[in-house]
């Protein structure tokens, strides 16, 4: 049983998406996967959207704004609401 909350996991899918996880993050997130079927929905959704928008842009980075936005959107979190510069 992973230690690993929901929140906490989807914080990590675009790291795994972008294979930028490795080690123990990366085996918490993939355990917490196996068990939660929840996370593993919302991580196909974030594997399409991230797919898409490479499709979209194959030559630009998403604007981070908008990648921002989707973090947050995925987290949980109220939309405005930004970590303090
Ligand atoms: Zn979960």
């Amino acid at each position: 049983m992973s230690a690993m909350a929901c929140e906490q996991a989807m914080r990590q899918f675009f790291a795994y998406l972008d294979s930028a996880l490795a080690g123990a993050p990366l085996e918490d997130l993939e355990a917490h996967l196996e068990e939660c079927l929840a996370c593993c929905d919302k991580l196909a959704f974030s594997r399409q959207l991230d797919g898409f928008i490479k499709d979209r842009l194959p030559e630009a980075e998403p604007p981070p704004a908008l990648e921002q936005r989707i973090r947050e959107r995925l987290a949980g979190r109220p939309p405005g609401a930004t970590d303090p510069a």
